[in-house]
């Protein structure tokens, strides 16, 4: 746990009319690497997602140019929520300054910053666009119409990375919108100087998203507030965790350790407030020392210009992976998608007779109306949200959902998505000349055959572990003969004619 300096606050950069606030945060103090052993205490798997997660970054970086998100020039834009929980009016910021922010993120990690000439010239060809963008989400997680901005007044003074209450709306708190297609940020005023931390990917879902202290939000003059984090540039910082990204220096104070970067050069430890020149604290850096103008070190806000181009492809290859979702967003689109799924989590394989809950898995603006074809079903078509269809006949078949709200409408049709199968075993045809098919209902499987003769003699043997068997009786002579069919089932004798 890092100590808390005390450290006098440096002139300002501009000056403000009207109400100054006190200003608190007088050092970097973000919270994630120790608000990420807190959570994986309390979630032990989160360990192994997290490495998994890794994994899969690591693969797609070495695929990179085969991976459509990774190759250059097609912008990815993640859906915002901005999440407000206050106790106070000063806390309760303006939307205003939510949308200073968005923009300032967008800048960023466009490198459209306007200082960006002050990254170091050394430097300057390892700066990256990483073509990520951010918009604020106009469909709420229900479909319906938003600002992409709620507002929650609670009863807490503030909040703590260690409880995480910020939240959950049953601790004072918001409860997330889907991470699979948001980035939630919620803004609050945060214990302890922190002033913000985020989830890294493998984070439990009711977790996921970055919180940022309210007075480090957007720039002036809507951020107020006159500390050296108040240019927005703690959302960059902490979204780049919530991207995967580490602190520039690795994870403690060592040149042994590392930001898993190639193009970040090694550094000891972090940087504070606002250095000049240049400044080596690993030997085998690059001649031009620690990359403090950084957004992953700890400096001020007006002393941070770039991400990497290793960095901007080490995002990307997160939201390529374990934040795929998001790419299928609608949030920021006002559209709908049609979407379907059934109640056995995608198993559509049954006997005749039996029948399959369907549910609606649209998502989007919110539909208004269902219109279901079910090709064997009954009934073959349904209007309802869930509706529940029987089968009577074996078969293989369609199913289409088009969904719409009255001015929209979108279809999802899935081919030969439903397997109906008999409901007791058959074999057929009887008599027959050539094949005998054996075939058993859904999740049964025939195992052996033997094909015996009046006087009890084995004519014919097969093996198989499917469902159905084709037997090959075109050497056989006429005749009565008797199959010994064991299945997974049982064993089971039936009567079949050969004819020539
Ligand atoms: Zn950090």
């Amino acid at each position: 746990m890092r100590a808390f300096i005390l450290l006098a606050i440096l002139a300002w950069s501009f000056t403000l009319p009207g109400f100054a606030q006190e200003a608190k945060h007088v050092q970097r103090n973000c919270a994630t690497d120790a608000y990420t052993q807190t959570l994986k205490a309390q979630n032990p798997e989160y360990e192994q997602l997290q490495q998994q997660a890794e994994q899969a970054v690591q693969h797609a970086l070495k695929q990179q140019g085969n991976t459509q998100y990774l190759r250059k020039a097609t912008t990815i834009t993640i859906p915002v929520v901005f999440h407000v929980v206050y106790s106070s009016s000063t806390e309760n910021i303006s939307d205003e300054q939510l949308l200073s922010q968005l923009d300032i993120l967008n800048a960023d990690f466009r490198r459209k910053n306007a200082d960006a000439v002050n990254t170091p010239s050394y430097f300057a060809p390892f700066a990256g666009d990483t073509e990520i963008e951010f918009c604020l989400a106009t469909t709420d997680s229900n479909g319906d119409p938003t600002s992409g901005i709620t507002r929650t007044q609670t009863t807490y003074d503030s909040f703590s990375y260690t409880s995480d209450n910020v939240k959950y709306s049953s601790r004072g708190g918001k409860d997330a919108w889907s991470r699979d297609y948001y980035l939630n940020i919620w803004i609050c005023k945060v214990d302890d100087n922190i002033i913000g931390y985020a989830t890294t990917p493998g984070a439990p879902a009711a977790a996921d998203g970055v919180v940022l202290d309210y007075r480090t939000v957007g720039a002036p003059p809507f951020n107020t507030f006159k500390t050296q984090y108040n240019l927005g540039r703690t959302a960059t910082h902490e979204v780049g965790h919530w991207l995967g990204l580490r602190h520039i220096w690795g994870n403690g104070s060592s040149c042994q350790d590392s930001d898993g970067i190639d193009d970040t050069p090694n550094q000891l430890g972090e940087n504070n407030g606002c250095p000049s020149g240049v400044s080596i604290s690993c030997n085998d850096s690059s001649p031009y020392g620690d990359m403090y103008q950084n957004y992953m070190d700890y400096t001020y806000d007006a002393c941070m210009n770039l991400f990497t181009q290793g960095q901007g492809a080490y995002m990307r290859a997160v939201i390529a992976t374990s934040r795929a979702s998001i790419l299928n967003s609608l949030a920021c689109s006002g559209t709908l998608r049609s979407e379907f799924k059934t109640a056995l989590t995608g198993d559509t394989l049954i006997v005749a007779d039996k029948t399959i809950q369907f549910s609606d898995a649209s998502t989007g603006v919110r539909p208004t109306a269902y219109y279901w074809e079910f090709e064997g079903g009954v009934p073959a078509i349904s209007t309802e949200k869930n509706p529940v269809v029987k089968y009577p006949q074996p078969g293989v078949f369609d199913v289409k959902l088009t969904i719409s709200n009255g001015s929209m409408s979108s279809t999802e049709l899935k081919e030969n998505y439903v397997h109906v199968t008999v409901n007791e075993l058959v074999v057929y045809p009887n008599p027959s000349s050539d094949f005998i098919i054996i075939e058993q209902p859904a999740r049964i499987l025939v195992r052996n055959v033997q094909m015996v003769n009046h006087v009890g003699q084995v004519v014919l043997t097969a093996e198989t572990r499917d469902r159905v068997l084709r037997l090959d009786v075109r050497d056989v002579p006429a005749g009565i003969y008797f199959l010994r069919l064991t299945s997974t089932n049982g064993t089971v004798i039936k009567k079949v004619s050969v004819v020539r």
